[in-house]
């Protein structure tokens, strides 16, 4: 037997570590999960993102009458995204989730006086993750940020995020081009 192992990195920030980039992200993700229309689940989720062109974009989750056709945010920004530029790549993407009745208190969580593990963490769904890397254009490197519902911002990449992944890098398609390499 051989076993392969590989390190999954999270950081977890106080305010003043983020960019502004990285700070802006969070305060549109914040706005968009207040648009949430969520009767089902009553859990508003919103998303954030910078492309690579320099254009911001930002979703909430969309649930239906079937229950079956919900829009998640992050497919949302990036569909916003894809709808304005075309298929472009994310340079950061950024989330905010919590149960409706959540209000972001003042003070969010020093990361020094707790504890964590990476499991504590989640920063999209699997089939988020998915369409999240469909647009990195193959780059693992691409940041993602979360804003807990425990007030903790946490950053990781997309490459960490999702270790063993499929998209169109798999195929030999360049999703920016449109074609097989
Ligand atoms: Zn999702």
């Amino acid at each position: 037997m051989r076993t392969i192992h590989r390190q999954i990195k999270v950081e977890i920030l106080c305010e003043d570590e983020l960019s502004d980039e990285e700070m802006q992200i969070l305060i549109n993700a914040q706005h968009a999960r207040l648009k949430a229309q969520a009767p089902l689940s009553h859990y508003w989720v919103g998303a954030a993102l910078l492309s690579e062109n320099g254009n911001w974009y930002s979703g909430c989750n969309v649930e239906r009458g079937d229950y079956t056709s919900t829009t998640h945010a992050e497919r949302n920004a990036i569909d916003s995204m894809i709808g304005a530029e075309g298929p472009a790549k994310i340079k950061i993407l950024g989330i905010s989730a919590a149960p409706a009745h959540w209000v972001l208190p003042k003070d969010l969580v020093n990361p020094m006086l707790r504890a964590f593990a990476v499991d504590d963490f989640c920063f999209a769904c699997a089939g988020c993750l998915q369409v999240i890397w469909d647009n990195c254009c193959g780059d693992i490197s691409v940041p993602l940020l979360v804003l807990t519902q425990d007030r903790v911002i946490a950053r990781t990449t997309i490459g960490d995020a999702y270790p063993m992944r499929f998209g169109f890098e798999s195929l030999g398609i360049d999703v920016k081009e449109g074609r097989k390499s």
